[in-house]
């Protein structure tokens, strides 16, 4: 059996086609970046209907790549077993367009439908290289509109340890990036300039590094670089682009494995894992690698390739789900707020 898998939950229109072992047959991303990086961040309303006037070529697309996995032209939507689609959190526009589909689709091809949450694709992305990652763990959620800590006790069974109170990590990165004129995305930019710099070169705040829970809170720290940035620009002084980046960086990091490191002891697993488009940022993979590595404990990141919105990564809850027989009604609505563990399927196997 053959899963289709649509996300559409911000600026990819994205899907993918999965067999019963877990095996991408076939994963298409058709990204909206250009839309809206004139505005320095995500437009909502360009995003849906971007969606909209991509979604049916993604399809076209997918079935073509997942024909040729297959040694034909194209697949139809008779030869897939079921449809998965995002239905939360994210866009509600965005989320709309991809659940909407999924149903039409569904009904005309008489397929069973699957409700997903878009963190646990972005969680389940671990699983590409490292299959034996097992509950329980911590995991390290870090994106463009979330920012956690959640003790994975089994699949499907999350504790959401703690959030952040404001802005999401990818979204201070998209922020500082347009404060400096860099465009958006914000943080591969940033973190390529930072690589170059002097993380002490600048001082930031550690926000609620030490608060004793598990919150976030990155708004100040966007502000304190802007009013620094603004700070140079008056007295005429260049900005060592570099240096500021790092500095940034370095400020973010720190909070995030200061946090993870608490939250590791306090449950005491061997295992933690980073998930979301900020764990493409490669000063956060080797923080956390040298912070756990001397507590012996193993750090799974996904595939650079699916760090970023993908379906790929939406396809491995939705065929658990599959597998399970956990499918959603023909009601299903976007969820824009959806709590993580919505929709999971808890103990189901998960695919070799
Ligand atoms: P969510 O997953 O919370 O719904 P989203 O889907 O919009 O939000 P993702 O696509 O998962 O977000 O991640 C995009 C974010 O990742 C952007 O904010 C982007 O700047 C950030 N990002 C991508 N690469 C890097 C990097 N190398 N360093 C830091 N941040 C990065
Ligand atoms: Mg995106
Ligand atoms: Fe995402």
């Amino acid at each position: 059996p053959l899963v289709l898998s649509i996300e559409s939950s911000c600026d990819e229109t994205a899907m993918a086609v999965t067999d019963s072992h877990g095996v991408v047959c076939a994963s298409v991303v058709a990204t909206q970046i250009d839309f809206h990086a004139r505005f320095g961040g995500v437009v909502p309303e360009i995003a849906s209907r971007k969606h909209t006037e991509a979604i049916v070529g993604v399809l076209e697309e997918t079935l073509a790549q997942a024909g040729a996995h297959f040694g034909c032209d194209t697949l139809a939507p008779s030869d897939l077993a079921a449809v998965g689609v995002t239905s939360g959190p994210g866009l509600v526009g965005a989320l709309v367009v991809g659940v909407a589909f999924a149903k039409g689709l569904a009904v005309a091809a008489d397929l069973p439908l699957i409700a997903v949450h878009h963190l646990e694709g972005h969680l389940m992305a671990n699983l590409f290289e490292t299959p034996d990652l097992k509950p329980p763990f911590v995991a390290s959620l870090v994106s463009g509109g979330n920012t956690m800590l959640v003790h994975v006790r089994a699949w499907g069974d999350y504790e959401v340890l703690g959030s952040t109170i404001d802005d999401a990590v990818g979204e201070a990165f998209d922020k500082v990036a347009k404060a400096l004129g860099l465009g958006y995305p914000g943080g591969p930019v940033i973190s390529k300039l930072a690589a170059k710099g002097n993380q002490r070169a600048i001082h930031f705040p550690r926000a609620m590094m030490h608060s004793g829970d598990y919150s976030f809170s990155l708004s100040g720290l966007k502000t304190a670089v802007i009013t620094y940035i603004e700070g140079e620009n008056r007295a005429g002084r260049p900005i060592n682009l570099p240096n500021l980046a790092a500095s940034f960086e370095a400020a973010v990091v720190d909070v995030q494995v200061a946090k993870a490191k608490t939250a590791v002891e306090e449950t005491g697993v061997s295992d933690i894992c980073i998930g979301g488009g900020v764990a493409a940022n490669p000063e956060l993979r080797a923080a956390y690698q040298k912070t756990f590595g001397k507590m012996g404990v193993r750090v799974t990141v996904p595939p650079m390739r699916a760090c970023g919105d993908n379906a790929a990564m939406i396809g491995i809850p939705a065929l658990r789900s599959y597998l399970a027989g956990n499918f959603a009604e023909l009601t299903l609505d976007a969820a824009p707020n959806a709590p993580l563990g919505a929709w999971s399927t808890p103990d189901a196997p998960v695919p070799p």
